[in-house]
């Protein structure tokens, strides 16, 4: 039996973990939605009031006191556009057999909705996010990660509705050994990712968008990067980077 850091072999195909915001989006997906649906004033004048998921759901309680329905929101979230890089990138890391599962800030409607109508919602296994559920008015209603149903996570890195570094090592300990084989590849661009950073082996890799808070943080971090880092700035540099790591930590 090879040692559980022995990537060949073994190991199996790689897990990917994707940021949703400014990393298979280009843009920010509750930006998108503020901006298109002409919330932008109430945004700004309740930005310091309300905790980012409270102020969310907030603007989604306004839509609906406007009269929009759950179709106006599908309908602005079907007008984002994805980097044709990206896509093929998730496609052929997909077909590669790799595990992919998205770990965002946003919530499960606006990812969902996003991943759908570009079709690629069935590339991933897992959305790990805010949950949201439409409520019997029509009304979206998004909720924290850590609510009701999950304990507050006490890490000071993270915002308190969501810590990503808790959901990673779920992740990683949840799972079978066989998964403890497999390199992670974690691919982001946000402060909330760099909980997770510290949390990978040396055996995994982490793709900070350049230029970006990540790859800031990275670069300072007094505490040491155990994975490899592989920076891109753009879908057609990610999606070569990812490819040519995938072919880097798949079984012979
Ligand atoms: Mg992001
Ligand atoms: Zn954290």
């Amino acid at each position: 039996m090879a040692p559980a850091n022995q990537l060949s072999g073994v190991a199996g195909e790689a897990i990917i973990i994707w940021d949703f915001d400014r990393t298979i989006m280009d843009d920010d997906s509750d930006r998108w939605v503020v901006v298109e649906m002409g919330l932008t004033p109430l945004f700004n004048q309740l930005r310091q009031t309300l905790p980012w998921n409270s102020l969310m759901d907030r603007m989604m309680e306004e839509l609906h006191s406007q009269g929009k329905t759950i179709e106006d929101i599908i309908n602005c979230l079907n007008r984002v556009q994805l980097h044709p890089q990206i896509i093929s990138a998730i496609r052929a890391a997909h077909a590669q057999g790799c595990d992919m599962k998205v770990l965002s800030d946003a919530n499960q409607f606006f990812i969902e909705t996003i991943l759908k109508n570009h079709g690629i919602y069935d590339c991933f296994s897992d959305i790990i996010t805010n949950p949201t559920f439409v409520d019997k008015e029509g009304r979206l209603r998004i909720f924290p990660y850590h609510g009701s149903a999950m304990p507050p996570h006490g890490c000071d890195l993270c915002p308190p509705n969501l810590c990503k570094g808790f959901v990673l090592n779920k992740i990683q300990d949840s799972t079978s050994q066989d998964i403890k084989k497999r390199a992670i590849i974690y691919i982001g661009d946000g402060r909330g990712d760099f909980c997770p950073t510290l949390k990978l082996r040396e055996e995994d890799h982490v793709m900070p968008r350049k230029d970006f808070p990540l790859h800031r943080l990275i670069s300072k971090s007094s505490t040491p990067i155990k994975p490899q880092i592989h920076e891109w700035s753009n879908g057609e540099e990610l999606n070569k980077i990812l490819i040519r790591l995938i072919d880097l930590v798949s079984p012979i």
